[in-house]
């Protein structure tokens, strides 16, 4: 696995790859990987002539009052697991590297960022945008490789490449969970024991408002009212959101029909949990979303 810390040394090693023809399958992370990662660096393998993977905790996507200083990190280990997975190149530039000056453009998310953590975390969407869109130019992958974990983020990605012409697949990948429902995340480690414990309501509340589409209801009022009342009972975290909304375009819906999202954030002590699940107006799972080019 080849590691490349510099845009110059990225743009020159992505330009010999293009030149040779390769199919390129991007996963882009913010590192302390787990097999959520990984799920999507093994995907991107099966799917692709190579791998390439950045690991950036980017500054711009965090709120002020937010973790970027803490949000754990440990490049060692992440380099272990993203060999051992088969990536081929990982790139993993410094803030300084990223962004030698203050933005002089900026893109900014309108409809897909103005509910769920978009309305909770303003601004987030517009950082993960400009990253993005960096890291698409420099890279020029086939295919991308985003996590159903983060739902908004995938849909957030999809209007981006149909708004700004990115000539690249959108592959939306099946969120990998804990033994107890629990969806992985870097930031679970910041759970206290009992939180942990607790975390796995989360999961099951979302289950439980899907099975009531299963059984027959329509009405998002019903099914967000019952997902809340089953964290409140089994948690100590404060509810930030749970919401119904279509998909992916994420505007509101009266009924469940077609393709839906039931979203949720928890916050704990020291963590923002947030999950979802996607279904159709059967109740019936989708686990995959994809855009072709
Ligand atoms: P992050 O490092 O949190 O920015 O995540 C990098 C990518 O991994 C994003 O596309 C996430 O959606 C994805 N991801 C994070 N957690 C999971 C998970 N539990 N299952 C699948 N994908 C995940």
């Amino acid at each position: 696995m080849k590691i490349i810390t510099s845009i110059q040394d990225m743009q020159a090693r992505m330009l010999l790859e293009m030149q040779q023809g390769k199919k390129i399958g991007f996963v882009p992370t913010m590192g302390f990987l787990h097999e959520g990662h990984l799920s999507l660096m093994e995907k991107a393998g099966t799917e692709n002539d190579i791998v390439v993977a950045s690991i950036f905790v980017n500054p711009l996507q965090f709120g002020p009052n937010e973790d970027f200083e803490t949000y754990p990190r440990d490049a060692q280990r992440d380099t272990k697991l993203a060999e051992e997975v088969g990536v081929d190149i990982l790139f993993l530039p410094n803030v300084k590297e990223m962004y030698p000056q203050k933005q002089q453009i900026k893109l900014q998310v309108t409809d897909r960022a103005d509910v769920l953590c978009g309305q909770s975390r303003p601004g987030h969407f517009d950082g993960v945008v400009a990253v993005l869109t960096k890291l698409f130019h420099l890279i020029q992958p086939t295919r991308v490789y985003f996590g159903l974990k983060d739902a908004q983020q995938v849909a957030v990605v999809d209007a981006l490449i149909q708004d700004y012409n990115f000539p690249i697949e959108l592959i939306g990948v099946p969120t990998v969970r804990e033994a107890d429902g629990l969806a992985k995340s870097s930031r679970n480690v910041y759970l206290s024991e009992t939180e942990r414990a607790q975390a796995a309501a989360l999961f099951a509340a979302l289950e439980k408002g899907r099975q009531l589409v299963v059984d027959g209801e329509s009405n998002p009022v019903i099914i967000v009212e019952e997902v809340k009342e089953y964290v409140k009972q089994k948690t100590n975290g404060k509810i930030d959101y749970v919401e119904l909304l279509a998909y992916p375009s994420l505007t509101k819906t009266t009924t469940v029909k077609q393709m839906v999202v039931l979203a949720i954030a928890v916050q704990f002590q020291h963590a923002r949990l947030i999950d979802n699940l996607l279904f159709n107006e059967k109740g019936e799972i989708i686990t995959t979303f994809s855009r072709g080019k």
